[in-house]
């Protein structure tokens, strides 16, 4: 909540004010936000028109997330800027409402000053929301992961597969590999058993 006590209701009266609050819970997308209770810095300017508080200012807070790409966890600073109208409760009262209409929209365009005072909170989180980058990436030419297996391109850059032939070759090497070792070793056991039966361990 933000005090205008000292603003004034003249027009043209200015007031500039600096806050940090933490971040709500929830200031973001399913991709990147604010982590709650993180530190927003909203500077601001309140000036007094003839139907209210105009508000403008500027929020800055650190954003974390994960690259829609790679999926690694990203971490960056966001700044957004808003503008809102607060109008004095008196001057939206009841002989103006008939003029806008009255769709469910309709009043949260127009927020009202609660006593002098005005929550800031809807339009930080529109803001700050709005400014947000649809698609965070770690870097702009992140190459993602691999279709085939899920590893990171970045640290594997020529990386690939060929299709499922590879995959079936793959499997005869595997099998060739397993066979051939296996051949040694019962050779190698037939060699050494009469060995080992002899009385003289060191193989000369
Ligand atoms: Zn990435
Ligand atoms: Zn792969």
């Amino acid at each position: 909540m933000f005090d205008t006590r000292e603003l004034g209701r003249r027009p043209g009266a200015l007031k500039r004010v600096s806050r940090t609050a933490p971040a709500p819970a929830d200031l973001g997308t399913e991709v990147i936000g604010v982590p709650a209770g993180a530190r927003l810095e909203v500077d601001l300017r309140m000036e007094s028109v003839m139907e209210g508080v105009l508000v403008t200012g500027t929020v800055r807070a650190p954003l974390a997330g994960e690259c829609v790409r790679c999926l690694e966890p990203l971490a960056r600073e966001g700044e957004a800027e808003f503008q809102e109208m607060f109008r004095y409760p008196d001057a939206d009262g009841p002989a103006r409402r008939p003029a806008v209409p009255a769709d469910e929209e309709g009043d949260e365009e127009t927020p009202s000053l609660q006593g002098d005072f005005f929550d800031l909170e809807p339009v930080l989180r529109d803001a700050v929301v709005l400014a947000l980058p649809l698609q965070p990436v770690c870097r702009e030419d992140c190459p993602g992961l691999c279709p085939e297996c899920g590893t990171p391109l970045a640290e594997d850059p020529d990386h690939g597969h060929d299709e499922a032939v590879d995959i079936r070759w793959a499997a005869l090497r595997e099998f060739a590999g397993s066979a051939r070792p296996g051949g040694r070793e019962t050779q190698d056991k037939q060699t050494k058993a009469p060995r080992a039966s002899g009385e003289d361990p060191q193989e000369t």
